[in-house]
């Protein structure tokens, strides 16, 4: 069996601790790897990499910490397939998915490609007699970035190409349940060009983000993952004048007016709700049907639900993989049941469904659930997997209504062929992205990422213009030289002469 090891300093690492986590391949059930949980020295190592590797970095022209970001772009296209098939090999999701994953990191180390443009200043000439003013952005230093499974690509690309890119070091903390690509990420980092020290990965679980947190020579920490880790990381994180940014879950509903094309719609449906096995922060997992709608709906997803092609997911017909874990697979069970029992109407049932050749993987059919209520937990808590719940509500207004009390807020998406409902809807909505006919609303690379209320613990998205914010510090400097400094002390405040 292979051990994932950790990537510090240039080189792979094998860690100081004697703890370990199994890693599964979760179409077949088997342990494939063994995967080291940092000690904190380990973390003490991979901060203090980073740490000597900050003041050459950061002096580095931009210009040339792009062409390094240029050459890791071309080894990433060149990479694509074999990244694509790290992640479906140790997280389930289908291949197909798996490269637009790949394809969705790539895009953020294209933007930040082009960081000599997005690092620019601001410059005022002659703000008073002979005296100018500009500001600069400058890098904080090491910063650590800690992710969660079911992205382990595009999630850390949403963080290390902005924040390198800015002229900080980096310390990554993946999933420990998919961390292969992440240490390919590293290798091919350095196969780019990039300078020891500049971006690490350590694996591990709480112990490793507790090092990370409490470490003084971390300046900022990233996060995405679940709400409760998301608050306690900003809570410590901030407590200890660090700057934070924590993404954290959702619940995103997809609400159906009842001029939107019902076609389009299920196929929407489909996809959004059962894609990646729902494992998805901007997966639809509530349809808020309006007015007359769901009968209609109901009766187009049904079959649609029912043949979902479900197998390992580098067959090249799946459409839907396993999910993560034995243990996720039976929270996910535990929902539907929660359901059955509160009441909700179980319209397609996908436990008990058994994958020929591939019995012991953790799989789970598509599941269907009609007349959900507010209060029912199915409705009010995040389950991450491949469970669609059906609201009806009478009319746009109460659909509104309910999204806006919901407290969560990462996505939305309003399907209609009413250009003033879609207006409404994107203008009233407390949500921090939003889909008019477009059911995931993840944003291109040069916008950003993050959802409002419990979904994000901050001040700043991840990526684009937001990213390079957080990435970077504010600097104003005011200059005059000497022929233009008139004698004497003033001990007014100065004004503009
Ligand atoms: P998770 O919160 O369990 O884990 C995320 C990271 O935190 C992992 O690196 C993990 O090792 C670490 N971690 C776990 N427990 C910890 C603890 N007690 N203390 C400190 N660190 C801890 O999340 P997950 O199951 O890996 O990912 C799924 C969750 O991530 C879902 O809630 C999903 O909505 C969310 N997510 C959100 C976004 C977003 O952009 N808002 C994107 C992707 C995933």
């Amino acid at each position: 069996m292979k051990t994932i090891p950790h990537f510090i300093n240039g080189q792979r690492y094998d860690g100081s601790s004697s703890r370990y986590a199994d890693g599964f391949n979760p179409a077949t059930g088997e342990v494939t790897a063994s995967i080291p949980l940092a000690s904190n020295e380990d973390v003490a190592l991979a901060v203090a990499a980073a740490k000597a590797a900050f003041p050459a970095w950061s002096e580095t022209p931009a210009l040339k910490r792009a062409r390094i970001l240029f050459n890791f772009k071309a080894l990433l296209d060149k990479h694509q397939d074999e990244l694509a098939e790290l992640i479906t090999r140790e997280h389930g999701k289908v291949f197909s998915d798996a490269k637009g994953e790949v394809t969705r990191g790539i895009e953020i180390v294209e933007f930040a490609c082009g960081i000599p443009q997005l690092l620019k200043g601001q410059y005022t000439d002659q703000i008073g007699g002979g005296i100018d003013n500009w500001s600069m952005r400058q890098a904080l230093g090491v910063v650590a970035g800690i992710t969660p499974f079911n992205f382990p690509m595009m999630v850390p690309c949403w963080m290390f190409p902005v924040a390198i890119a800015c002229g900080n070091t980096f310390v990554l903390k993946p999933s420990e349940r998919d961390p292969s690509a992440s240490l390919r990420l590293a290798e091919l980092l350095a196969e780019a060009g990039l300078p020891p020290g500049v971006f690490n990965v350590v694996h591990g679980d709480k112990q490793a983000v507790d090092a990370l947190i409490a470490h003084q020579d971390v300046e900022a920490l990233s996060f995405v993952g679940s709400t409760p880790i998301a608050e306690y990381i900003y809570a410590e994180g901030t407590r200890r004048g660090k700057r934070v940014q924590a993404l954290g879950g959702a619940k995103n509903h997809l609400v159906v007016m009842p001029d939107a094309d019902l076609d389009q719609v299920t196929d929407a449906l489909m996809g959004a709700a059962y894609g990646s096995a729902g494992e998805r922060c901007m997966a639809i997992s509530v349809a808020v049907a309006v007015g007359d709608v769901a009968d209609q709906l109901i009766e187009r997803l049904t079959p649609r639900v029912k043949s979902l092609i479900v197998k390992d997911g580098m067959q090249a017909d799946a459409e839907m993989g396993p999910l993560v874990t034995a243990q996720h697979r039976n929270k996910v069970l535990g929902y539907i049941e929660d359901g059955i029992a509160a009441g909700a109407r179980l319209v397609v049932d996908g436990r008990g469904l058994s994958v020929a050749g591939n019995e012991r993987g953790f799989f789970l059919g598509g599941t269907l659930f009609d007349d959900v209520k507010p209060s029912m937990n199915i409705y009010r808590e995040e389950i991450f997997g491949p469970v669609l719940c059906i609201v009806r509500v009478p009319d746009f207004a109460t659909a509104v209504d309910l999204i806006n009390a919901h407290e969560f807020g990462n996505g939305v998406a309003c399907f209609t062929s009413d250009g003033g409902v879609a207006r409404a809807f994107a203008r009233q909505i407390k949500v921090g992205m939003v889909g008019i006919n477009v059911p995931i609303p993840v944003p291109m690379a040069w916008h950003s990422f993050g959802g409002w209320k419990r979904s994000l613990f901050g001040d700043h998205h991840a990526y684009g213009e937001e990213g390079i914010r957080f990435y970077s510090r504010y600097k104003s400097v005011m200059q005059r030289w000497p022929d233009s400094i008139a004698k004497g002390a003033e001990f007014t405040m100065p004004v503009a002469k």
